[in-house]
């Protein structure tokens, strides 16, 4: 079986580590390769780093027009292989093929947003704050920067932070997650063919010990973030200690409000969309439905059908809307949340648990389950499931929508299906969350925006994605200057 090498300093190396994990296919329990996994990584990032470190202070005196160049190759190289590196999403993380389709099409959006960095990167300029001085900032890179990925989409997330990071001066390494390290393998087998000088972009295999020597080696001066709330308040910590800048994305639990003048064809389909896409693995997955007003009865019965109808199975093959979860531990965990929560007396009115799927019968398969009548002060509620699960809650108006969205320790997303202009003004205004969706049910930001989120779900300043990403990327110098004209000569 291939162990997996990491790629530094232009060329491909194999760990320090001799201990290693498995990559799994969660429809099929495949070995796909396996990736190393131990104490021993630290020195692989020692390695990456030394590699980054002696091309740093060049890469950051290209032009940025210049720098730009290789994302512009790299853009037409992802675009040539999206098949192939969609289905290796699919087999590594389940996904359908439109999905995986779809996370490498937001992945190019960056690449192409950052494309624009010699703009983006353009500063303020005073001129004559007092007779003779002017003032004005420079953008300079901040050096070595790293991204940690989780495994939810192993085709999109590195590129929220690498496209703009590089195009910024900086050098880079990418720890992706040690279940779906496949992707950014490949990935980086096209990264190898766009030109770059080597230790530009580096990549590292690995977990815990990996992540805990980026987070303590002193010469890496950013970290960007991506996984569960958990992890992302230990990274936080433990950057900020070891004085590195740090945006740290979290976990979700998002709320969907559905008002009694809400288009029922419409809503139903996204809302199911959004509690089902990606087998509901997605930090803007719909988790808590919460019907508001009169037509509750309608809405729910609406819901359950399209629910119903929706073909689970292989991601790859044709017809299917939704795959398998990501480990065998998951679907346990999923089940067994969706058991607690009828112990807290919620009902199963759509029962997904024990899912068989001819042919794949050891995939990790949950169907789409809806729970009705789930307590609000159960766990169900409060805790992320990341499973194919919806929880409809019964609620009198919007001002309780507000108030229940509010109470949640998450912040990631918020949407409201509804055809008042009023009440969507008042929900966008009024409900805690970095993403609001109205009539949307992933309110997933483009590439020009920042992938915002608040409370438990970011841990930070700087977003990923567009120009926060430029200024999380760059460090920020104010220049004084006092030219007076007595001083110059005279021609
Ligand atoms: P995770 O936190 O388990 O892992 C993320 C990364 O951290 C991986 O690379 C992993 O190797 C590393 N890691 C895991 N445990 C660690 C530890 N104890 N110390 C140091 N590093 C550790 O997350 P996951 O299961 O891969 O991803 C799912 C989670 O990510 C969900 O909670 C989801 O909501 C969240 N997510 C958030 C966003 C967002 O934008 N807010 C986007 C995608 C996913």
């Amino acid at each position: 079986m291939e162990l997996l090498q990491n790629y530094i300093d232009g060329e491909w190396r194999a760990s320090n580590e001799w201990q290693a994990v498995d990559v799994v296919n969660p429809a099929t329990q495949q070995c796909m390769a396996r990736v190393p996994y131990g104490g021993a990584t630290a020195r692989d990032v020692d390695e990456a780093v030394a590699a980054a470190s002696k091309v740093s202070a060049a890469w950051a005196e290209v032009p940025v027009m210049q720098r730009v160049q290789p994302l512009y190759r790299l853009k037409a190289l992802l675009e040539e292989h999206l098949e192939e590196l969609a289905e290796t999403i699919t087999n590594e993380c389940g996904k359908t093929r439109a999905e995986s389709i779809g996370e490498l099409q937001r992945a190019i959006e960056n690449v192409e947003t950052a494309c624009a960095t010699p703009v983006l990167m353009q500063s303020e300029f005073s001129e004559n704050i007092t007779r003779g001085i002017d003032e004005f900032v420079i953008r300079q890179p901040v050096g070595i920067c790293a991204c940690i990925a989780p495994f939810n989409f192993p085709g999109m997330i590195p590129f929220w932070f690498l496209p703009y990071a590089i195009a910024c001066g900086n050098t880079f390494l990418i720890k992706p997650s040690e279940k779906v390290p496949l992707t950014m393998q490949k990935v980086m087998g096209l990264i190898d063919r766009i030109g770059l000088p080597a230790g530009v972009v580096n990549l590292v295999h690995g977990g815990k010990e990996t992540v805990d020597a980026l987070l303590e080696h002193p010469q890496i001066k950013a970290i960007s973030f991506v996984g569960s709330t958990r992890v992302a308040r230990y990274i936080y910590a433990k950057a900020a200690q070891h004085g590195k800048r740090v945006q740290a994305q979290g976990g979700a639990k998002n709320p969907v409000v559905v008002l009694p003048d809400a288009d029922l064809e419409t809503t139903s389909r996204i809302v199911v969309d959004s509690v089902y896409g990606c087998a509901g693995q997605r930090c803007l997955a719909a988790s808590n439905i919460l019907l508001v007003g009169d037509r509750q009865g309608q809405v729910k019965d609406a819901l359950y059908e399209a629910a119903k109808s929706r073909k689970t199975g292989y991601g790859w093959a044709d017809g299917v809307e939704m795959g398998p979860v990501i480990s065998p531990g998951s679907k346990a965990r999923i089940e067994q949340l969706i058991e607690q929560g009828t112990h807290e007396g919620a009902k199963v009115l759509l029962d997904g648990r024990g899912a068989a799927i001819e042919g794949f019968e050891t995939g990790n398969f949950i169907k789409p389950t809806v729970l009705t009548d789930v307590p609000l002060d159960g766990e169900l509620i409060r805790t992320e499931i990341f499973g194919p699960v919806m929880s409809l809650i019964n609620l009198s108006t919007i001002e309780d929508a507000v108030t229940f969205i509010n109470r949640n320790a998450y912040g990631n997303m918020a949407c409201l299906f509804t055809s008042s202009g009023a009440s969507a003004r008042k929900f966008r205004s009024e409900a805690n969350a970095g993403n609001i969706g109205i009539n949307i049910g992933v309110a997933a930001p483009m590439a020009q925006f920042p992938f915002s989120g608040w409370n438990d779900s970011f841990f930070g300043d700087l977003h990923g994605q567009g120009r926060h990403a430029i200024e999380f990327f760059t460090q920020t110098k104010v220049v004084v200057e006092r030219w007076p004209k007595e001083w110059s000569r005279k021609f």
